[in-house]
């Protein structure tokens, strides 16, 4: 582009000096033949043998237009009306120039008045600026090569030597590097880059282990999949959950890490991007699964461990369930025989009778409330209740006492070994633990058998024993008995009064004294329970 701008340049402007040169070497020439004309000591006839052929056109015409003299044409046409001989006929002197197209030439007019009313008229024919470039083009299109061609070597020749240092840049120590000057302010750029860059790395390195230490610290477990439904990351919870690996888990299609029914669902409902909540078991424990989409098109799948809400919930339906069960039995009793009293259906002789069941089955009923309130009770932590320095030789001693008729009744042989045993505990609590299983161990003896109680003070814990010789308790029901309204024997238990609800106390009472309870029963041969307290400050 340079090169043609310029040589165009060039070229108009050294066609325009041309032009004007030539221009005032007509007008000289002019000026000259015009002395001679009007020199009379010259002819014309002598002037026009004398004028030579080049290198300009001399015409000299008449007043009336007509040629008297051309040293380069015969024509004979009429020149009056050609702008440069109406100008010179009117003020002196005329000039005009004339292009022709087809030969891409024009002329150049100058015309002078003579003293004996001819005009003398002298020209030069040039080529056009046009025709000048058109001439010069071969010259513009071979520097133009030339100058390609030298560009192209010299631009790969200094892009080598620009090039090459910023090559061998150390981008990690961009200022260490030994470059030219002009390249100082980019290396400065991206030292301060590099700066920043660390830092957002380290940012993010920081986010990212606190989010993989979050993961993995999560008791849920967790699977992100990206938006082809391919496991992303998986924590430690949920492979455990599915029993696989991590490195066999990654990449994976989610179908592929189980192959159960729910993870058949959840694909289905990941492949359409649907927000899902269900429900899956594997290893005895329920999950809850909550999948849900996130706006960057993955997927994240939590699974929570339900299993302990689900079973207290079973629980808690079941015990609401005794309970109106185990409150209907002595109401139905009541009302029963209260209506019978009533409508004077009852022999005279046994409404003592009648008055005396009426009487045991409220007292069932009470004892049955009252059981269910401790429970309750303790079943809130026994909030409220204040934590006290409590003996418990002195505690079973008490439960001795008050239990001593059932005792006598049934002539059992209390054998004790009872050392002074103190803990921090709620004494009500400890005493309602010690009292059920001595009443226990009473109610399911045999008549004359023996109990043995036992206090132990155990440096740093308390150990209470109660072992009777009785009825014992099968193998298969050992896991059970601590249940609410669990009895071994329902209908022969409820004759002796039992709630069903004694033990699964005792089992709260421990807990809430961050106790320990262990069963050992033979039928036939007898019970041994112990339980160990913790000593705390
Ligand atoms: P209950 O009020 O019926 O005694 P518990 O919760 O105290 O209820 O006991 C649950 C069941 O465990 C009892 O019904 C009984 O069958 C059994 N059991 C508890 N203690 C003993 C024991 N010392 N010997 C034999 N069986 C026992």
């Amino acid at each position: 582009m340079a090169v043609l701008l310029t040589s165009f340049l060039m070229v108009v402007v050294k066609y325009n000096s041309f032009v004007f040169g030539m221009e005032s070497d007509v007008k000289q020439t002019a000026n000259a033949y015009q002395s001679l004309l009007n020199n009379t000591a010259i002819t014309n006839e002598e002037f026009f043998a004398s004028v030579p052929d080049k290198p300009f056109r001399i015409t000299v015409i008449s007043e009336s237009g007509e040629v008297l003299f051309d040293n380069e044409s015969d024509t004979t046409e009429n020149h009056a009306d050609r702008p440069e001989i109406v100008s010179a006929r009117e003020t002196g002197t005329g000039h005009s120039t004339r292009y022709s197209d087809t030969i891409q030439e024009q002329t150049f007019y100058y015309a002078l008045l003579l003293d004996d009313g001819n005009v003398l008229r002298v020209s030069e024919t040039t080529a056009t600026v046009f025709r000048s470039i058109t001439d010069s083009s071969p010259f513009i299109i071979i520097s133009i090569f030339v100058v390609l061609i030298g560009s192209y070597f010299i631009a790969g020749l200094f892009t080598k030597r620009l090039i090459k240092p910023i090559n061998e840049i150390d981008i990690e120590s961009p200022v260490d590097n030994q470059t030219y000057d002009e390249l100082s302010p980019l290396l400065l750029r991206i030292d301060t880059q590099n700066v920043q860059l660390r830092a957002q790395m380290a940012d993010m390195q920081k986010m990212r282990d606190e989010l993989s230490d979050i993961m993995e610290h999560m008791e849920e477990g967790l699977i992100v999949l990206n938006s082809k439904g391919s496991v992303l990351s998986i924590n430690n919870a949920a492979l455990s959950i599915i029993k696989r690996e991590k490195d066999f888990c990654i990449g994976k299609f989610v179908l592929e890490l189980h192959r159960g029914d729910v993870f058949q669902h959840l694909s289905e409902k990941i492949s359409k991007k649907e927000n899902v909540q269900t429900e899956f078991s594997e290893n005895n424990k329920i999950y809850h699964v909550s999948v849900s989409n996130i706006s960057s098109g993955g997927t994240i799948l939590m699974f929570m461990d339900v299993t302990q809400r689900q079973n207290a919930e079973k629980l808690r339906r079941e015990f609401s369930a005794n309970v109106s069960h185990e409150l209907k039995t002595p109401l139905q009793t009541i009302s029963g025989c209260a209506e019978l009293l009533k409508n004077n259906l009852v022999n005279e002789a046994d409404i003592p009778q009648f008055i005396d069941k009426i009487y045991s089955e409220s007292i069932r009923m009470t004892v049955l409330i009252q059981d269910i309130i401790k429970l309750s009770q303790l079943d809130e932590n026994a909030i409220g209740m204040t934590r006290e320095i409590t003996d418990l030789s002195s505690i079973t001693e008490q439960v001795l006492t008050e239990l001593c008729e059932k005792i006598e009744k049934k002539n059992i042989l209390v054998e004790t070994d009872l050392q002074s045993a103190k803990i921090k505990a709620i004494p009500i609590i400890i005493k309602e633990c010690i009292f059920n299983l001595v009443d226990n161990a009473i109610k399911y003896s045999n008549e004359a058998s023996k109990i043995t109680l036992s206090v132990k003070d155990k440096f740093d814990k308390v150990e209470v024993i109660v072992k009777d010789s009785g009825i014992g308790i099968p193998l298969e029901e050992q896991d059970r008995i601590f249940e609410r309204f669990y009895r071994v024997e329902k209908s022969r238990n409820r004759d002796m009064g039992g709630t069903g609800l004694g033990l699964s106390i005792v089992k709260h009472a421990v807990a809430v004294h961050e106790g320990n309870i262990t069963l050992s029963s033979e039928e036939g041969k007898g019970t041994k329970i112990t339980i160990v307290f913790p000593k705390t400050k």
